[in-house]
């Protein structure tokens, strides 16, 4: 079933960007492998995926310290400053810096091991309190910064989740919401190239607004 999953997403990413004209090669298809067995991580990297995504540092901790290969593991959910020193070692990318403290602290256990740690900030562009992640352009620019001025830490971008609504155009409005801020930014002196948005229900929109990462877990691990 996932070489099957896998075949179709890779399908419609591919039409998608036939459609709007834009290359595949520039997208980066993560699968959200949270909840999902270690064996079914190592089907889908048979399949050629060679990101995978966690949202819990203990699961990840675990996963990466079994799993044999070369694979990008890719941290996606709500990262607690005490979790940092249990992920940092084995994560090629966190989406998820949302305070000073956690950048801190991650650029602080990065230079211990010698490592740059490459990093994306979380954006709620939905205005749902539920949500994590910045809001403020203000509170955004001032984390940017901050992750700038770390030896140890190298901002690629920023991520968010849409809300959880079947209209298209609220989803659409919060991609086009954190695009902006992504140009807003690089016209202020960064060179951020990454944006981190869709999942499976969105991740068309997602292309159609200029995501370079999905991150897609049911659609990719569903039977
Ligand atoms: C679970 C999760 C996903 C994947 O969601 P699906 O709807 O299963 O594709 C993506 N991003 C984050 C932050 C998640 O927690």
């Amino acid at each position: 079933m996932i070489r099957n999953n896998i075949q179709q997403i890779k399908g419609k990413i591919a039409d998608k960007c036939l459609k709007i004209g834009r290359k595949p090669e520039e997208i980066t298809l993560v699968a959200v492998s949270k909840q999902n067995p270690l064996s079914s991580i190592i089907e889908a990297a048979k399949y050629n995926i060679l990101d995978f995504g966690e949202n819990k540092a203990q699961e990840l901790k675990q996963k990466t310290s079994e799993f044999i290969g070369e694979i990008n593991w890719h941290f996606i959910g709500h990262l607690q400053t005490n979790k940092v020193k249990d992920i940092i070692s084995s994560t090629y990318l966190i989406h998820s810096v949302d305070s000073i403290k956690l950048a801190k602290e991650i650029n602080k256990r990065a230079e211990n091991i010698k490592k740059i740690q490459n990093v994306l900030i979380e954006v709620n562009t939905s205005g749902e309190e539920s949500k994590f992640g910045l809001n403020l352009y203000d509170k955004i620019f001032e984390l940017a910064e901050f992750c700038k001025s770390c030896s140890n830490i190298n901002l690629m971008g920023l991520m968010t989740m849409a809300p959880f609504t079947d209209d298209e155009i609220v989803i659409r409005n919060s991609f086009r919401n954190l695009k902006n801020i992504f140009e807003k930014l690089n016209s202020e002196g960064f060179t951020l190239t990454e944006l981190s948005m869709g999942m499976t229900n969105d991740f068309e929109i997602a292309i159609e607004e200029g995501a370079t990462i999905l991150r897609i877990g049911t659609a990719i691990f569903r039977n």
